[in-house]
């Protein structure tokens, strides 16, 4: 009982929680009658993602993942196709397109910021390629001058994963306004969050129609209730990425308060970065870059360990005293499917060694001053071995 009392509560790496009008935005949704997809809360969502990104069109989707697969339909990426991405990212910026039947083509990462290496990319690039997939590492912009310019040279489409990078900038525009298309989770571990749930935001008006197709399972819908069909009919392939209102609801309370979150994950960002600079030089410890053209969408906190025993040994040394930490994306290129696609050791050595190193601290709306202030004694106490 003493010992139990004694003990604080463990600080978890993430959790969600409710930031404004969720719960009552839900009450209402439900009251209302109408829960499937593209009701009131989906249009107020789609409108403010559009606004604030300068986004042409956004779509909400059932998760990002699913943004992916809608991307992969929309390029009509198809057996003999190669998608070029970085190693490190998540198992979905590839899966969407081998779905489809292409080759993912792993491109290594820049040591500074994680993101696809923009010098490698030219070498990448064959006849068969049609899409690059950029993704913007912790919502720090990639270099996306020299990709763009190196895909519109060869005419190789650019898809955003712009999971991390809402509200991030690069040269003063916003992530996921450069690809013809990009993609957005509101997963639980996102800045913002339904649960589950994600957008296509289209750039290209070229792949406005046949989106919103494709997400109402290959018929014209959007258009009948729009009133410029007359029948409402199969078109096209598609499937069902539509999300359900009840989600939109919960998600357009989250969204309105989004200067207010991103102003405390800047706070929390910014906390860790300066109490633990001085610790991490002395120890070898690399921590996050961000270069001064970009402006980071404060998406996680992570250090850069020297070794891969270092790195275990702090998380283990964190986790006996309460405090959650992880690890994050081990390589695609090493993974079982990854090495189906012809991936080896050595392919990727930046994103090898982020796979080996790195390690992310508790980061989450509500993490409190105290907690975090926890955190970092906590790390501040590793010994260094
Ligand atoms: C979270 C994440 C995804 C997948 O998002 P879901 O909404 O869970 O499908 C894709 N790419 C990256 C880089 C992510 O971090």
């Amino acid at each position: 009982m003493s010992s139990a009392a004694s003990a604080p509560a463990p600080v978890p790496f993430n959790r969600s929680s409710t930031l404004g009008k969720e719960l009552q935005n839900i009450a209402e949704a439900l009251l209302g009658g109408q829960i499937a997809g593209d009701q009131v809360f989906t249009r107020r969502c789609q409108a403010l993602l559009e606004h604030l990104t300068g986004s042409r069109q956004a779509l909400l989707t059932t998760s990002c993942t699913h943004a992916l697969e809608m991307a992969a339909l929309l390029l009509n990426i198809g057996p003999g196709d190669e998608v070029v991405l970085p190693s490190f990212t998540f198992v979905s910026t590839a899966n969407a397109f081998v779905l489809r039947g292409a080759k993912p083509v792993f491109a290594d990462v820049r040591p500074d910021t994680f993101n696809l290496d923009e010098a490698q990319l030219e070498g990448l690039l064959t006849d068969r390629t049609k899409a690059v997939v950029p993704v913007h590492y912790a919502g720090v912009g990639c270099e996306m001058d020299p990709i763009l310019a190196a895909c519109r040279k060869r005419g190789v489409a650019v898809v955003e994963d712009n999971a991390h990078g809402l509200f991030g900038r690069y040269r003063g525009r916003p992530l996921g306004t450069f690809g013809a298309l990009a993609t957005q989770s509101f997963h639980e571990t996102k800045n913002l969050t339904c649960g589950e749930g994600g957008a296509l935001l289209v750039n290209d008006p070229a792949f406005s129609e046949r989106a919103e197709i494709l997400r109402e399972k290959g018929t014209n819908r959007s258009q009948f209730f729009r009133g410029q069909v007359a029948k409402y009919t199969w078109v096209d392939v598609g499937s069902s990425y539509v999300m359900s209102d009840v989600l939109a609801a919960f998600l357009f309370g989250q969204l309105e308060q989004w200067e207010r979150v991103q102003a405390k994950r800047k706070q929390l960002w910014d906390y860790y970065h300066l109490h633990l600079a001085d610790w991490a030089a002395t120890l070898g410890v690399r921590t996050p870059t961000v270069p001064k053209h970009c402006d980071q969408a404060y998406h996680m906190y992570y250090l850069v360990m020297p070794t891969l025993e270092q790195r275990q040994s702090l998380i283990q040394h964190l986790r006996d005293r309460g405090v959650l930490a992880v690890f994050h994306y081990q390589p695609l290129h090493l993974s079982e499917m990854g090495r189906r696609f012809g991936g080896k050791p050595g392919d990727c050595p930046v994103s090898e060694m982020a796979g080996d190193c790195l390690v992310r601290l508790p980061f989450f709306n509500d993490l409190s001053t105290a907690d975090q202030a926890r955190v970092v004694r906590e790390v501040r106490s590793w010994s260094g071995r």
